[in-house]
């Protein structure tokens, strides 16, 4: 799976892949959700970008991520409550503290990810802290629980916490047909009626949310209809035809940069004096990349 293939979450996906580009890793995250979130597969996600050796983490290719993929990485390891048990002991946090202060066999990191965290006994959080405190520099820990709130304040406060939320309730269609105009006109490389198009329907900031966030889905499925041409996996099910079209006329390499261009946006809305020079900016910002 690839970081793209979550279709909502835009704001944790772009927490780790802005740390997996920038190398920017800190010892501890802790990433909730609810049950039906992809706080999993982002946490997987994540640990194989941290391990990778390619150029875009996790590139897939490399002999990390081929161990990392195979469960045999000598650098990563998964503890969860063990079959039969109700929770997390502190033996199996102490057999973590005694491995993540060992030198690496062979990447630059060790990366623990430890499922249902908030199942950990207290005396196994308090173990913990230790490595919280005083982490070695090249062991990061990666807590995966379903409510941060059941974990000890001591855990909590020194971790960065990343918020998954669910996918389930994704399966319509994006929101406004004018975000589907926009991409149709971007893709025949119709700039002057690009502009018109979000300068006519946008009128609010979160008129604007939506659209970006109906411009990344459809950017989403475009990848996906490119790279695995899978109509089960688009979100957009009835758009497939004019996805497809799309498709032929952008490459990979725009789509992604034109995500990116999305969610700089979705994070940075209010940065910008007023609504119109946002969506001039947006627009003018989306058309130096497909030049
Ligand atoms: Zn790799």
């Amino acid at each position: 799976m690839k970081l793209y293939e979550i279709k909502r979450n835009f704001i944790s996906k772009k927490i780790i892949e802005n740390s997996l580009n920038n190398k920017k890793i800190s010892h501890s995250y802790i990433i909730t959700g609810e049950e039906n979130s992809p706080k999993e597969i982002l946490a997987e996600l994540f640990a194989k970008g941290i391990l990778c050796k390619g150029e875009s983490s996790p590139c897939d290719a490399c002999l990390s991520c081929k161990k990392f993929d195979g469960n045999n990485h000598p650098d990563f390891s998964k503890i969860k409550v063990i079959d039969g048990k109700a929770s997390i002991s502190i033996e199996q946090i102490r057999n973590v503290l005694k491995e993540a202060y060992l030198k690496p066999n062979e990447s630059d990191k060790r990366v623990y990810i430890i499922y249902d965290a908030h199942l950990m006994t207290e005396q196994a959080q308090n173990a913990l802290l230790k490595f919280f405190e005083e982490p070695p520099f090249f062991s990061v820990i990666i807590l995966v629980a379903k409510d941060v709130n059941l974990l000890l304040e001591t855990i909590k406060s020194r971790a960065l916490i990343i918020n998954a939320e669910p996918e389930e309730d994704i399966s319509y269609s994006i929101k406004n047909e004018y975000s589907l105009d926009y991409l149709d006109r971007f893709s025949d490389k119709n700039e002057a009626e690009c502009l018109d198009i979000i300068l006519d329907n946008i009128k609010s900031s979160e008129d604007f949310v939506d659209f970006l966030s109906d411009l990344k889905i459809l950017l989403r499925d475009i990848c996906v209809f490119k790279n695995v041409n899978s109509p089960n996996l688009m979100t957009g099910k009835n758009k497939e035809l004019q996805i497809s079209q799309i498709s032929y006329k952008i490459t990979d390499i725009q789509s992604q940069k034109l995500m990116e261009i999305c969610d700089d946006f979705i994070l940075r809305i209010y940065e910008y004096a007023n609504l119109k020079l946002s969506l001039c900016a947006f627009n003018a910002k989306c058309w130096e990349e497909i030049r």
